[in-house]
Formats: C-alpha cells, sequence, structure tokens
C-alpha cells in the first residue's frame, strides 16, 4: 500500500514517527502551517516556522524515503491575536517557495471578524498564486461553519476543484460534495472520524474527491491511521486499486494542481535508515 498524507503536523512528532510511517507505506505527505499550542507573540515566530515547514522537515522526513511538502498560511486561531497579524504579509514570500503546494489551513475558528478577514485575503492569495487551497473546518459549531466557510469560498472566485475543505464528518460532508469542493476527513484515534465510519461514507459518497488524512500533531492522534483506513477500505470490500485512488492518486490529483508536486524517484526508492545523521538527534 503507497500512502499520501495530505495533512499531517510533522513538526510536532517524533523521528520514530517517521521510521514507522516509512514502514507502512507513507511515501509522501503535506504538512499545513498551523497553530503550535502555544501562542506566538510575534511575525518572527512564523517565520522561523515557515522556514522550518520548508527547510528543515523535508530534510528531516527525506532521511526516512519521504517527500515533504507544505502549505502556508496565518491559521484562523492566530488570526484573532494583533500580535500575529504581520504574519500574513510573510505568506506571498512563502506561497513562491517549490515545495508549497497550497494556502492553508485557512478558514474558521470561532468565526470572528478577522478571521473572516483573513480568511478571504488569503483566498485571495491563493488565486493569484495560482495554488490550491486547504481550508480548516471549525470543531464546535462545525455545520454552522461549513455553510458560512463555503459561501466565503463561492464569493473568492476560486475554482472549488481547487479547494478542499477539511475535518469532515457524515453531517458537513454532503454540502460540500455538491458545493463541488474537495472533501477531507481526518481519522483519530477517539474523536470525529474512525476509519469504520471513514469506510461508510466512501460507500455512501463514492471515491472521488475525498482525500483521508491523520492530521495527526501534538494532542492526541495517531500517524498511522491512513494506513488503518486503507485496511478497514480492505475489509470491507474494496479492491487494492480503490485504496491506491483513496490514499494515493486523490491527493496525488489535488495537490498536484499546485503544478510543484515532485514525485519523482519515489516509487524505486526503498527507505534506508542505517548511517541516517537524524538517528543521532540534535543534540
Ligand atoms: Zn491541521
Amino acid at each position: 500500500m503507497r500512502i499520501f498524507d495530505p495533512h499531517i503536523h510533522m513538526t510536532s512528532r517524533t523521528t520514530d514517527d517517521y521510521e514507522r510511517m516509512a514502514a507502512a507505506g507513507v511515501r509522501a505527505l503535506v504538512e499545513p502551517a498551523f497553530w503550535l499550542g502555544q501562542p506566538r507573540t510575534g511575525a518572527g515566530s512564523f517565520a522561523d516556522y515557515f522556514d522550518s515547514l520548508v527547510g528543515w522537515e523535508p530534510f528531516r522526513a527525506a532521511q526516512f524515503g519521504i517527500r515533504h511538502h507544505a502549505t502556508i498560511a496565518l491559521n484562523p486561531k492566530e488570526a484573532n491575536d494583533p500580535r500575529c497579524r504581520e504574519a500574513l504579509a510573510l505568506v506571498p514570500r512563502y506561497l513562491d517557495k517549490d515545495s508549497v503546494v497550497a494556502v492553508g489551513e485557512i478558514g474558521y475558528d470561532a468565526m470572528t471578524p478577522e478571521e473572516d478577514e483573513v480568511f478571504t485575503a488569503q483566498l485571495a492569495m491563493a488565486v493569484e498564486y495560482e495554488l490550491p487551497a486547504l481550508v480548516h473546518t471549525p470543531h464546535r459549531d462545525k455545520a454552522r461553519g461549513v455553510d458560512r466557510t463555503l459561501a466565503v469560498v463561492e464569493d473568492s472566485g476560486i475554482a472549488p476543484g481547487r479547494v478542499v475543505v477539511d475535518h469532515l464528518n457524515e453531517v458537513t460532508v454532503g454540502a460540500v460534495h455538491d458545493a463541488g469542493c474537495w472533501m477531507g476527513f481526518s481519522i483519530y484515534p477517539d474523536t470525529k472520524m474512525s476509519p469504520d465510519r471513514m469506510v461508510d461514507i466512501l460507500r455512501e459518497h463514492g471515491l472521488d474527491r475525498i482525500l483521508v488524512n491523520s492530521a495527526a500533531d501534538w494532542g492526541r492522534s495517531d500517524p498511522l491511521l491512513t494506513l488503518r483506513t486503507g485496511e478497514a477500505m480492505l475489509a470491507a470490500g474494496f479492491t487494492d486499486d480503490d485504496v491506491d485512488r483513496v490514499l494515493w492518486r486523490n491527493p496525488v490529483e489535488f495537490y498536484g494542481q499546485s503544478g510543484r508536486l515532485d514525485l519523482s524517484e519515489l516509487a524505486a526508492t526503498e527507505p534506508t535508515f542505517e548511517g541516517s545523521s537524524i538517528l543521532r538527534g540534535g543534540s
């Protein structure tokens, strides 16, 4: 099984995770810029973080034969902090980088006027830089958040096929399907979607425009839940080709719209751990 995790926060994960992911078949991933838990107090912290998403993390992933790409944005939660607003002006410089394949995560957290402003500004950047957009949906009041998200996406003029609306569930999938956007699902150990619930959604809505991710970060999460979803699909009667479509070809198709996905020489490479400098750590 070859796996492309279209949404995972590797900055928060250990090198052991990279090793386990490589062994499980993860060959490529996209790491969206997001909130780090500890609030940032100025734009400089964002510059360092964005630099690590296009520098250090791709290097770390490469030690395990995993191709790393990023999405860059000022996230919705910190859009509310005036100290972080200057980070918005940093975003375009990163949207020019080769390994940046979308604008994201953008969207809503608490649906404030500040979030409206930053969301709209960054959708305009996606249009200007001809990049897809990764849109986070709020974990509270999700149905209303998704409706409002779809209205803002429509007003922005970006093609719906270049937008993934993420963290969906059984309640919100229909509206995103009808809007023509891609549908993102984050599989979690104990909240939101599980592999079995994901299989039911695939049965009901088909395999088109669906992305399945682990969204693993600093919270309780599991980078191998993409693999577990593939296994649950097979157990439910889906074919190997169906699994390959959902876990590999769909993310390739979506992020390929950036014109920047670099998966060359990937199929042939088996990860090698021996002699890897990263195994010695940062000390
Ligand atoms: Zn995320």
